[in-house]
């Protein structure tokens, strides 16, 4: 059985088959619209994607709860969005709402931040990763205090070591307190991280960035993080000039779409704020996007 059920208060749960999907708000925040669509000229991006007076776009921040009916010590979440760490000035620059993230998310849906067991992040970018950790008493500690974090090695050196192009955007403070608890999990390339969840390496956007299969008997879902961050990157040459290595996102990118249209398999976008899961098919020498979102 697949599909996505829905009811008012609760949001789109898909049902892979033995494994069920939900989609979790991480919060949102608004970045230049150059920024995010890189080469593209702003008279295109523009036309379907409105710019804010100050040339922002809104995003959202997608997270994925992943539970397996009947199996109680299993309960993945997938990326943890922006987080709440951020001052007046950084609130305002990215449109942050500080009270609106993936921990409050989930409390919001019954789901206890202490029950889930593994957490993977894409990458390490402040709005993936930001949500690993929070202010409690003073003091910076972990949101999910008994979860391994699961990351690419290569993206792992790479935050530590501030490698990129963009100033601030590896955070000391969503990852020293999950080094007091020796929660890392080091993936080093193509790699089971739980029995039905893969990690799929998508270099580009990083060099270290994954993606993240979820195997249902049913159907596949992936996670693509940073890839492909809204419907409207679709296109090869919509990178973000954020990507460190555009030539190569764009080869990881259609690689995964490729992938994902052989066997009906469904997308989730990490910043995108009205289909945020889709499915892929194949439209003369590229793809095609259709809504999965319980319409
Ligand atoms: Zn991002």
């Amino acid at each position: 059985m697949t599909g996505p059920t829905r009811s008012t208060t609760q949001p789109p749960r898909y049902d892979l088959g033995g494994c069920t999907v939900t989609l979790v708000k991480g919060g949102s925040l608004k970045l230049d619209g150059g920024a995010m669509f890189g080469l593209i000229p702003k008279p295109l991006w523009s036309r379907t994607y409105p710019a804010d007076d100050q040339n922002r776009i809104q995003l959202a921040c997608n997270c994925l709860l992943v539970e397996w009916p009947g199996v109680s010590d299993r309960r993945l979440i997938i990326e943890t969005g922006h987080g709440p760490k951020y001052g007046e000035k950084e609130q305002r620059i990215f449109a942050i709402d500080p009270a609106r993230w993936l921990r409050p998310a989930l409390l919001g849906l019954h789901v206890d931040p202490a029950s889930i067991t593994d957490v993977v992040v894409s990458h390490l970018h402040f709005d993936h990763a930001g949500g690993l950790t929070w202010e409690r008493d003073g003091r910076l500690v972990p949101t999910f205090p008994n979860a391994r974090v699961h990351v690419q090695r290569r993206e792992f050196e790479d935050a530590r070591a501030g490698f990129g192009i963009m100033t601030a955007t590896y955070r000391e403070d969503s990852f020293t307190p999950i080094d007091e608890i020796d929660a890392w999990r080091l993936l080093d390339g193509e790699a089971e991280i739980v029995s039905g969840v893969r990690s799929r390496p998508t270099p580009g956007h990083t060099r270290g960035h994954h993606s993240i299969v979820i195997a249902g008997r049913d159907r596949s879902l992936v996670f693509g993080g940073d890839l492909m961050p809204t419907r409207h990157h679709l296109g090869g040459p919509y990178n973000m000039a954020y990507d460190l290595f555009p030539l190569d996102n764009r080869k990881s990118k259609k690689e995964l779409l490729a992938w994902l249209a052989a066997r009906d398999g469904l997308l989730a976008l990490d910043h995108e704020l009205e289909t945020p899961i889709v499915s892929v098919r194949p439209k003369d020498d590229w793809f095609e996007l259709f809504p999965s979102h319980g319409l």
